[in-house]
Formats: C-alpha cells, structure tokens, sequence
C-alpha cells in the first residue's frame, strides 16, 4: 500500500484543521509540506453552520459558502484553495491592495501545496514510529503532527435503548448527517418532530425544524434547557418564547423506547414518564465524546482529553492536539480545561501553529490566554458568553419572553468578583464589552457612597433606552457597563443584597477597569 511522508500532518479535517491551515500559510509553509487528512468528503468548514442556516427552508447555506475561515471575519478556504491556501488570505490583502492583486494571484500560484486528503479514516496511530494508517491501508508518515479529530456524538444505541436504531433517528456532527437531516424534513413535510435533548443541539434543531413547519416536541431530563451554561432565569425566556412559537418542551422524563412502522422508520417515542409522543423524524443531542481513542495509552490524557501545555503541546514530542480533544492549561482560572467550542478551536489551531513555527525558529510565543466564549443563535435570537458561569447570578434587563424586543443578561460573581457575562440580543459593541467585563473581572463591592451615585444615574436616566429596552443605558459607547437596577432578578442573590450588588457592579468599570478597557481591544480577543 501507498506510502506518504509529510512534515506536518493536521489529523481531523473540520473547524481547528481548517484554521490551522491558514495560519501555516501565514507562517510561510513550503509546497508538499502540509496535508489534511479527513474521513469527511469535503474541505474544512464552519461545523456551527450545520445546525442553523444548513437547515433553513429557504435560501439554507450551502457549501462553498461556509468553507473555514468565514466564521472568525476572515475569508473562506474553498476546497481547491486548500490546495492554493494562500488563497483566503490574499483575498483579504486584495480588498486592501487592489492594485496589487495580479501579483497576488500569481503569488499565490507559487506557494501552494498543501495536500487536502479526504474521505480518508485514520484507524491506527503509532506517536513512536509517526505513522498514520488508514481505514483503506494507506500509511502516512509526519514529523510534527496536530491532533485535531474532534468529537463524535453520544448514540442512544450505545445505552441499548430500546428501538433507537430505527430509521429516521438522527444526531447531527458532520455535514453528511446534515444531508440526511435536509432529505428527512423535505421527506416528512408537515410531519412531527421529537428533539431528544435540551442542549445546544436541542434548541437550535427545534428552531430550525418549526421554521421547517414541523410539529416539535422536546424532551429532556433537566429542570431547565442547557442546564450547564443557564440560570434558571436565563432558560425561563428561551423556554417561554420557544413555547410561544408553538414547541412543546417536556421536562424532567427521558426517552426510553422507540417504536417503528413495518418499513422500520419510528413512529414513536417513548418517555420514561409513560407519556408516548408521535415522531416521523428524532434527532438526539445528548452530548459528543472528544475523539482520543487512537491514541490512548499513547500520551498523557487529562478530563477526558488529550493534555497539552499553553503551546497544544501533547507529553509525546513533536504531537500537539487542538480544538475539541485538548485539555489545555486555562491561564485565566489557572486550571486544566476541555472547552467544546467554536472559538477555542480556531483559536487554538492558530495558537499550535504559531507555536511550532517558533519551536523550530527557536524562538518562544506567548501561553496560550483563552476566555471562553460561547454562542448559539436561533430564530431572531442571538447570545454571546463569556468567561466562567460559576458562582452567584444577577439577572438583568426584559427576559420576558412575550416582550417584542427582549433584551437581557445575567452576571456571574465570585469570590467578589464578576468572572462571567452572558447577553441575549446584544450589540457587537455590547458583546466586546461583556467580553471586557470578563476579561477584567471587576470586583464586586457594595460601596454606599458609589451606591448613591449610581441612584442618581438611576434617576437622570428614567426614559427607556430606544436601543436597548433596558430602562437606562446598558452599556455607553466608551464602553461602561451598566447594569439597570430593574427589573432585576437572581437565582441566588437574596434580593436585599442583590441590589447592593447591582449598584456596586455598576460602577465598578468606571474605575480601575476602564483602564484595560481603553487597553488595545485586540489584545482581548487574541
Ligand atoms: C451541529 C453543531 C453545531 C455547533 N454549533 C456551535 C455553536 O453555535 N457555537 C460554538 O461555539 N460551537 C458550536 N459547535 C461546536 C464546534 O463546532 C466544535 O467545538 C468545533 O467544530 C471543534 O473543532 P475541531 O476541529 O476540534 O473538531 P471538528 O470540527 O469536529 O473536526 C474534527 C474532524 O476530524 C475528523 N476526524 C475525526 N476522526 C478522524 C479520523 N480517525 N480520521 C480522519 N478524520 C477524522 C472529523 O471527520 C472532522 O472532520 C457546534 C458543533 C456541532 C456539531
């Protein structure tokens, strides 16, 4: 069987690859160099696409058109471009050189190369001899190799549940399975749909589904929809304009059972509760599994990942892991961590890259400083997430999920100090600010003579906001966090101290933290 050699070989195909890609490109990679190997059948893409605009009934996003790196504001890779990778980021230069893009166009011509293998299963890995093998016997030897396989999902067939292999039971990864999704909904029009699940998945599938007119149903066992990031305050309104917009959420019951027709599609679902609900089309999203299987007993593993150090440097020399698979030093919470998103993937990709390139120059790049930022998007709804969801809450603004512009946020306080932010419909000013206040962590105290002052911003600003339907400014354009005093609610912050809290955080970024505010915005969001 054939036999390759590169030196760098990026193993997984999907967001991190795609962004690794680019940043090679960036540090100067030679023709030959590089290659990509990916079970999937197409270039890397922007995986968050599939379970929102992919599956819109009209004008859904098709690939080329979210091809890595449109995602983070760059330019796309489209497939043949990976063999041209320079080609996003001469682009980019052309929109500001114009003059300059023959050049660029033939620039880019000459550094090209890097091998894009796809529909290629690495099913064996040795880190001693830096071989890969694939599925179909090939061997791919590397020098430094970037682990970045992802997760797959968690089946319900793996906990034998009973029918959960009929037709028509979907769960959504990669682009494949989004076909499958797009041919069950064109196939079932009208039909009815159970989303098992109230994570990420869940919710963005049922919006997409009713947007779809299909009946939907949700299960899952929790109290509240994605229980692992929301307050119960914050899930009220998803919950509420969810059921507004005709989706019926059944709490606290799982699904137990499936029944199928006499051609095996499933017919019904079965809820540890007794209840049965009808379902032409189930789509499970009850988590993933970092893929690390391949390498097990290889390199050192931490939380259930492949344990790096601030570079993605992997214990085995010359093998780093990025994006979903790596347990990473969180410099900012000073703890090993697994983040399971979007953003941590490109940028850690960019980070790893970065970080060989310097190994070989001898040279050194900073630790890795990630905030973790979250995101999800569905109907007219749009949120952003920052930092660390530990500790007490204040919520803030209209989360009324009747209210025709809902507007809302929720803070979260440790140790006196404010350590997460998450805000619903914000603006691209309002996110960097939440993702400042984050950053910076302004700590938390209840000052009278700050208290009284902010009273009195209170009351010079008693007209509704037009932007923001919050009572008063949320967030000024210099930028200052605040936080309107009503209404006003906490999930764990008796009411008495809650607004102490409230008057407190609202003034605290006028002080020390509007200093790093006015700090160069990069330098957050690198
Ligand atoms: C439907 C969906 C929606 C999402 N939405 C959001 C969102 O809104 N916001 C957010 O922050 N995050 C979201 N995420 C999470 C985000 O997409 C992931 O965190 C990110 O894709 C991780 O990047 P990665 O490169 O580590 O893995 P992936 O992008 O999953 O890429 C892994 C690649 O490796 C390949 N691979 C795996 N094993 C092998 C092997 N043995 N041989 C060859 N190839 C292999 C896979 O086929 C895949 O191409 C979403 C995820 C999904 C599935």
């Amino acid at each position: 069987m054939a036999e390759k050699t590169f030196k760098y070989v990026i193993l997984g195909g999907g967001v991190s690859a795609g962004y690794a890609a680019r940043e090679f490109a960036k540090q100067g990679v030679k023709p030959g160099e590089l290659a990509i190997i990916s079970k999937e059948g197409v270039a890397p893409y922007e995986r968050p696409a599939l379970s929102k605009a992919y599956l819109f009934p009209e004008s859904p996003a098709r690939l080329p058109g979210f091809h890595v790196c449109v995602g983070s504001g760059g330019e796309r890779l489209l497939p043949e471009c990976v063999l041209l990778i320079l080609l996003p980021m001469e682009i980019s230069f052309n929109k500001r050189h114009p003059q300059k893009s023959e050049f660029i166009i033939e620039a880019q011509l000459i550094v090209t190369g890097i091998a894009l293998i796809l529909n290629t299963e690495i099913v064996k890995a040795d880190l001693a001899t830096k071989t890969l093998v694939s599925a179909a016997g090939e061997t791919f030897n590397y020098h430094f190799l970037i682990i970045a396989t992802g997760s797959s999902v968690i089946r319900l067939t793996d906990f034998g549940v009973q029918g959960a292999d009929a037709k028509n039971i979907y769960y959504l990864r990669e682009i494949d399975d989004a076909d499958k999704l797009v041919e069950a909904i064109q196939a079932k029009k009208n039909g009815k749909v159970v989303i098992v699940g109230g994570g990420y998945i869940g919710l963005e599938l049922s919006a997409v589904m009713k947007l779809n007119n299909l009946d939907v149903n949700m299960v899952y066992p929790e109290p509240w929809c994605m229980p692992r990031l929301f307050t119960a305050g914050i899930a009220a309104f998803y919950e509420g304009y969810y059921a507004n917009k005709g989706i019926k959420i059944i709490k606290g019951t799982v699904a137990v059972g499936f029944t199928a027709d006499a051609n095996g599609e499933v017919k019904e679902v079965k809820l540890k509760d007794g209840r049965v609900l009808e379902a032409d089309i189930v789509v499970v999203g009850v988590g993933g599994r970092p893929l690390t299987t391949l390498f097990k007993g290889q390199v050192e593993e931490e939380k259930g990942g492949i344990e790096t150090d601030s570079f993605f440097k992997t214990s085995v020399p010359h093998v780093y892991a990025v994006g979903d698979v790596a347990t990473f030093p969180m410099k900012i919470y000073n703890e090993m961590r697994r983040v399971e998103h979007v953003d941590h993937a490109r940028k850690s990709a960019e980070h790893a890259v970065k970080a060989i390139f310097a190994s070989t120059e001898g040279k050194s790049i900073e630790e890795y400083d990630y905030l973790p930022f979250f995101y999800s998007r569905s109907f007219n709804l749009s949120w952003q997430f920052y930092g660390d969801n530990v500790g007490d809450t204040v919520l803030f603004g209209d989360n009324s999920p009747t209210s025709e512009n809902p507007k809302f946020g929720s803070y979260w306080i440790k140790d006196g100090k404010v350590v997460g932010a998450f805000l619903e419909s914000g603006t691209p000013e309002e996110n960097k600010a939440i993702a400042k206040v984050a950053r910076v962590q302004p700590p938390v105290e209840s000052l009278d003579l700050l208290a009284k002052d902010a009273e009195e911003e209170d009351d010079a600003s008693q007209e509704p906001d037009n932007n923001t339907q919050l009572g008063r400014q949320f967030i000024s354009p210099t930028p200052v966090v605040s936080i309107p005093p009503l209404p006003v609610m906490s999930d764990a912050v008796p009411s008495t101290e809650l607004n102490q809290t409230v008057l407190a955080i609202t003034e605290l970024p006028l002080g020390e933290a509007r200093v790093e505010l006015d700090a160069d915005l990069d330098d957050l969001f690198a």
